[in-house]
């Protein structure tokens, strides 16, 4: 028998998938980008699915189950953004075990309903069952594009720009907060004062982790300034690993640079404080649900007018490899991948 662990995320649904038929003409796009992209009529659809599991992805000791239902479905969006496409329907599928009740699932529809309503998406139907595991979540959003706006993984041309949105890094550093938070408070003995966790000042990095936003700003700020990028993905899984999908999908190399990555003050700080390195987190931390997308050389212009996004680099022909360039240009440090540490290759 093999290990799950050797081939990783990656290697795992690569094997899964590379046999799967296309039979269907409406069947434009499959397995391998952010969604499947289907033709029905003039429009495209496009579908992505995510699941949420209890002590994988999530831990409810220090997830409020409003934000779960909000992370669930906005996750969801992201994945329709970065199609540049636009959510509109979702089905919710829940698992639930006997320790929970009707008011903590109503918790959770709280916080869909909330996602729903902000990003104007309808919650059309899912299935309900019970598990003897912990909580369950699967979620499967349909969103919709014109033909030609549908942007891909595979696109990026030699010399394009590499351009990221918002700040990278965050997100980990919440959840870092909030796994020492958890951590102290395990520690503390029945008879001492209840711990209380203090987070003041670092509300900005426990809300990325808890409760992130998909960027369709971002989307329709492109759209405004008629730039559409020639490849597009969002980051999940970390800056490192969504790159190298944009570059082999795409038959390409990049270089970008570590003083380009945009990192928030507080990420920064809080890093220092966990001994981390600073750029290893925004690299590879993850769940940053920001976009990465390349664009023409000649969009530098309009790119360099917009708030919030920054470009980090180029892309390269493909013999040139992936890599980050150092501070003051020292030295190219390759770029590897990490998908979800639990079946991730340690090789
Ligand atoms: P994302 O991080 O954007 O959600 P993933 O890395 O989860 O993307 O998935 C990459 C691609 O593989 C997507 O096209 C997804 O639909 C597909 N995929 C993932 N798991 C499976 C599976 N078990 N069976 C078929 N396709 C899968
Ligand atoms: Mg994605």
């Amino acid at each position: 028998m093999t290990d799950i662990a050797t081939l990783g995320e990656f290697g795992l649904i690569r094997r899964l998938t590379e046999k799967l038929p296309t039979v269907n003409a409406s069947t434009i796009v499959g397995v391998g980008d952010d969604a499947a992209v289907l033709a029905y009529g003039d429009k495209r659809t496009l579908v992505t699915s995510d699941m949420l599991l209890e002590g994988i992805h999530f831990d409810l000791v220090y997830t409020p189950l409003r934000h779960l239902g909000y992370k669930a479905a906005v996750v969801n969006f992201s994945d329709i953004y970065a199609m540049n496409g636009t959510p509109r329907q979702l089905l919710v599928n829940i698992g639930v075990g006997r320790r929970f009740s009707v008011e903590h699932l109503d918790e959770i529809y709280d916080g869909l309903r909330l996602a729903c309503e902000r990003y104007g998406v309808d919650l059309v139907g899912g299935d309900t069952s019970s598990s003897l595991t912990g909580l369950t979540l699967s979620l499967t959003c349909i969103g919709e594009a014109d033909a030609n706006d549908v942007v891909r993984r595979n696109g990026a041309q030699e010399t394009d720009l590499i351009c990221v949105s918002g700040d990278l890094g965050a997100a980990y550093m919440g959840l870092q907060l909030l796994e020492r938070e958890k951590a102290v408070f395990a520690n503390t003995e029945q008879n001492e004062m209840a711990a209380q966790p203090d987070f003041s000042g670092r509300e900005y990095l426990l809300e990325r982790f808890l409760k992130p936003e998909a960027r369709r700003d971002v989307v329709a700020q492109l759209r405004t300034a008629d730039i559409r990028p020639t490849s597009m993905i969002d980051v999940s899984d970390g800056l490192s690993s969504e790159l190298l999908h944009l570059c082999t999908q795409s038959g390409v190399g990049c270089r970008i640079y570590e003083e380009r990555l945009p990192i928030d003050y507080l990420t920064a700080l809080t890093a220092e404080e966990f001994n981390m390195n600073l750029s290893t987190c925004a690299l590879n931390g993850g769940e940053d649900y920001e976009l990465l997308f390349t664009v023409p050389l000649t969009a530098h212009e309009k790119i360099s007018q917009l708030e919030g996004i920054k470009e980090i680099g180029y892309i390269t022909k493909a013999s040139l490899g992936c890599a980050l360039i150092g501070r003051g240009d020292a030295e190219e440090i390759p770029l590897r991948a990490q998908g979800w540490v639990h079946l991730e290759n340690q090789d």
